[in-house]
This record gives structure tokens, sequence and C-alpha cells, in this order.
């Protein structure tokens, strides 16, 4: 018999939307997409543990979730946590109880149109695969991703992928050097919904255009050309994203100001991302930013950085 772990614990990535290209309205609700993904180094950590029987209640059949983090208290930590759907899902399929303590340690900005939540659901996937030796294949795990969101898949594969239908269908795409950014984070966050309806209002009766990636993106991320990069950075829902958070134009100027390359909010927002030419001129746009008072925090990381990590 094979003697299972004690306990797992998988690190997952945040991303950057470099190109978001939103269609119309589909009859089920969601938008047809372009979606440029690139996952940068800000990473929650999830550890699955057996849940004993003298926790709780023994009979329970929902995983027990537990958060660590200074945004800890904006994460819900029951049944509605997109970590304990992931577990829950790969239970069922396999026939399993999903009876399993998840802690994550979190520090991606949550509702911060970085996909945190999505990051938690492909930790768990992953850790409560190994946990439980289900052994699941990766299209298996994949398809979880999918049904559980459309960031979901990205967060397992991590580097950098074009997302089409509503961004679950990804092609990995290659990089050729590292990005060096600076994300600006705002206060209270922003609901993802409520930023694409905002979207479709702004955008009226106005024909809207198929979502097709930029070649120019995808080559300069090929080639690691930052400049390049910058000037092809794309963001659909930013004038909605900045209709309903009109303060975040002033972050976006102290950013540019500062010397970032190009600006945009980060996915549905309100977090705004800044691309630099190097570190040392994203620890200068940093500090202004800082400085700047437009925004809650300031981090400065780079990408690609790797999907879902077994520690
Ligand atoms: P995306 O970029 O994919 O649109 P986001 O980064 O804007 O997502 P999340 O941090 O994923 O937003 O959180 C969105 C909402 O999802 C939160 O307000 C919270 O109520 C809920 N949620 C469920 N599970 C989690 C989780 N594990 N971590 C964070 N939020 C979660």
């Amino acid at each position: 018999m094979t003697r299972r772990p004690a306990s797992v614990t998988v690190r997952v990535p945040a991303k950057v939307n470099v190109q978001l290209a939103v269609g119309g309205p589909r009859p089920d609700g969601f938008h047809d997409l372009a979606n440029v993904f690139l996952a940068v180094g800000l990473y929650d950590e999830v550890t699955v543990t057996p849940l004993a029987s003298d926790v709780g209640d023994p009979t329970a059949e929902e995983p027990r979730i537990t958060v660590a983090g200074p945004d800890a208290g904006q994460v819900p930590a029951d049944a509605s946590n997109l970590a304990a759907r992931a577990a829950v899902a790969l239970a069922a399929r396999h026939g399993l109880e999903p009876r399993v303590h998840i802690h994550i340690v979190k520090d991606i900005p949550v509702a911060g149109g970085m996909a945190g939540g999505s990051a938690d659901a492909a930790g768990a996937l992953v850790a409560c695969d190994a946990l439980w030796g289900t052994g699941a294949s990766r299209e298996e795990l994949l398809a979880i991703c999918a049904e559980l969101g459309s960031d979901v898949p990205f967060s397992l594969v991590g580097g950098a992928a074009l997302g089409r239908g509503r961004g679950e269908l990804l092609e990995p795409l290659e990089t050729g050097g590292t990005f060096h950014w600076v994300f600006a984070v705002a206060d209270g966050g922003l609901s993802t919904p409520e930023v694409y309806r905002e979207c479709d209002r702004l955008r009226g009766d106005a024909a809207v255009p198929e979502p097709e990636a930029s070649p120019a993106l995808i080559e300069a991320l090929r080639t690691g050309d930052a400049v390049a990069l910058a000037a092809s950075l794309a963001n659909d829902l930013q004038p909605a994203a900045l209709s309903l958070r009109p303060s975040l134009a002033a972050t976006l100027a102290a950013g540019t100001e500062a010397g970032a390359l190009a600006a945009l909010v980060s996915g549905s927002g309100p977090t705004t991302a800044f691309l630099a030419k190097d570190a040392e001129s994203a620890h200068a746009v940093a500090g202004a930013l800082a400085a700047s008072g437009t925004c809650r925090t300031v981090r400065v990381t780079t990408g690609p950085a790797q999907g879902a990590t077994l520690l």
C-alpha cells in the first residue's frame, strides 16, 4: 500500500492580463475573450491536511477552510471558497469524502483582478490530488479547473498563455525573458461580474468585434521585449473599471509619470499594473506610487512565474 503524505503544500501564482479583448455578451451570459495571461511572482500557498475526526463535526462533508494573511478577513471560510469547491469536485469524481482541512496563506490581493481565488482553487486541486493519491491526469485536472472558473486552468499551468472561449481554452505561449512589474493595490475590491456588466452598458448598441489576440503582443512576449510589450498592452475592461472606480485614473497617471513603460488596470481591477524597463525602474515606480497616496499598497515582482507547484 502506498503511504499517503501527512500534508501537502502547493504554491500558486497571481496573474496579470497583458491583453484582455472582450467580445459581446453570449447567450449564456459569458463573454468570448482573447485573454493573454502572464503569471507573476505573487503567490498564495495552499496546504491540505486530512481532517481529524476530533475537529468540528466528524460527519461534516465539507472541507474546513482557514485563511491567514493581512486580507484573510475578506476571504470566505466556508463551502463557497473556491478552494473548497475544488476539493469537493475532485472528491466527487473519485467517490471520496472531501474531509480535508485547507489552509490558505494569502498573499495575492483579494478581489483585485489577479485571480487569487482561482489560484487557490488550482492549488487545492493539485494538493488534494497528491494527498489522496487520486492520480488525476493533467487533462482531468484542467477539466475540473474549467468547471470551477474561467481563470482557474491558467492558475494551474502558469507561464504565459492565450485563453479563448471564456478564457478557459488555453494555448501556452513562449516567453523570452523576465518582465518587471509593479502592482498598486487599491482599497476594496471590484466585482468581476459587475465590471463586465458595466463594460456592456458603456458599449451600448455599438458593434463589438470578435476578440483577437494581438500578434505584436505575442511576439513581444516571445522575444522578451518590454518596450514592445508595453506598446501592445490592452484591457477592454479598463474603461468599465475606471467608470466604477474613477480614482484609478490618478494611480495610473502616478505610475506613468514615475517612468513606467505602460500602465493598465489588471483584469477587472481595481489593482493597477505597471510594466517597468528593469528592476531598478520598477523600484523607482513603486516608490513614487507609494508616495502618491493613490493606492493602499505597492508590490514589485516579475513574470512569467510557474503555475501550481508542489512544495
Ligand atoms: P479574477 O481576476 O479571476 O476576476 P479577482 O482577483 O478579482 O478574480 P478574487 O481574489 O479571486 O478576485 O476574489 C473574488 C471573490 O471571490 C472574493 O470577493 C471572494 O468573495 C470570493 N472567493 C472565493 N474563494 C476565494 C479565495 N480562495 N480567495 C479569494 N477570494 C475568494
